[in-house]
């Protein structure tokens, strides 16, 4: 962890992916050794942890469905949403968890190197690159994106544009600062965001994918959704890299 100190120390953070040697030389979460030609931030036991979100999912909101056969989750079954689909590349724990916060919170933006690409392996193994004609993510208010110095939904959205070969867009706005989502139940959560945002629609292209870090309740991505299509998106679907299932996490949400 030396180096990597010694980086952070000498401000390096924001040269990690523009100067060759930008990545530590032992792994940022078990301190083990690190191959410098891998150009891995974590090591390959860490990255192998992280928990893929396998079939079956809910087909609308991708929530993992413990009974194999049916298309939809219970809520999903009774209650309308306004994305296509939302899907996550896989559950909120761990190592994944770990990298998120690193990412979000102590600022190693040479991080989404390592995970855009595994959103752009989601988009491959799923087949789900062509139901969509431009990327956007999930904005920041003015407030939060001052405090934190950039988003990384919008860091991520941009890596996996170009991974993936579609225009990165800046669709959607927050335009009035909301508590955080993490102290809110499920209804305080949807509450707390509606009317949040504002989107833009685009002359031509009429099918968007959000991405965003982590999907919880999906208040979040219900509400950018709701209001890219009530400016004229047809499709819009969500991903994101991590999710934590609503079942095991909070009992009381929806
Ligand atoms: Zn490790
Ligand atoms: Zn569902």
């Amino acid at each position: 962890m030396k180096a990597l100190e010694r980086a952070k120390r000498a401000g390096s953070g924001a040269l990690w992916g523009t100067l060759g040697l930008l990545y530590p030389p032992c792994c940022a979460l078990c301190d083990s050794a690190l191959e410098p030609s891998q150009k891995h931030f974590a090591c390959p036991s860490c990255l192998m942890t992280i928990q893929a979100i396998r079939h079956p999912w809910c087909l609308r909101c991708g929530d993992p469905l413990e009974t194999p056969g049916i298309d939809l989750c219970e809520r999903c079954a009774h209650e309308s949403v306004s994305f296509d689909w939302a899907q996550s590349v896989a559950l909120y724990d761990g190592v994944l968890a770990r990298l998120i916060q690193k990412l979000k919170y102590e600022q190693e933006r040479a991080l989404v190197h390592e995970l855009a690409p595994l959103l752009e392996k989601h988009l491959q193994d799923e087949q789900l690159a062509d139901q969509f004609d431009a990327i956007t993510f999930v904005p920041m208010s003015r407030k939060s994106l001052q405090r934190r110095g950039f988003n990384q939904s919008e860091l991520l959205a941009k890596r996996v544009g170009k991974l993936v070969a579609k225009p990165l867009l800046f669709l959607l706005q927050k335009i009035r600062e909301t508590r955080s989502q993490m102290e809110l139940s499920g209804e305080e959560r949807r509450q707390n965001l509606q009317g949040a945002f504002i989107a833009r629609p685009h002359p031509t292209l009429k099918r968007v994918l959000i991405l965003d870090d982590v999907y919880t309740t999906g208040a979040t991505a219900r509400e950018c959704s709701r209001a890219l299509r009530e400016c004229g998106w047809e499709q819009v679907m969500v991903l994101t890299l991590a999710r934590t299932p609503i079942a095991r996490s909070e009992p009381n949400a929806h």
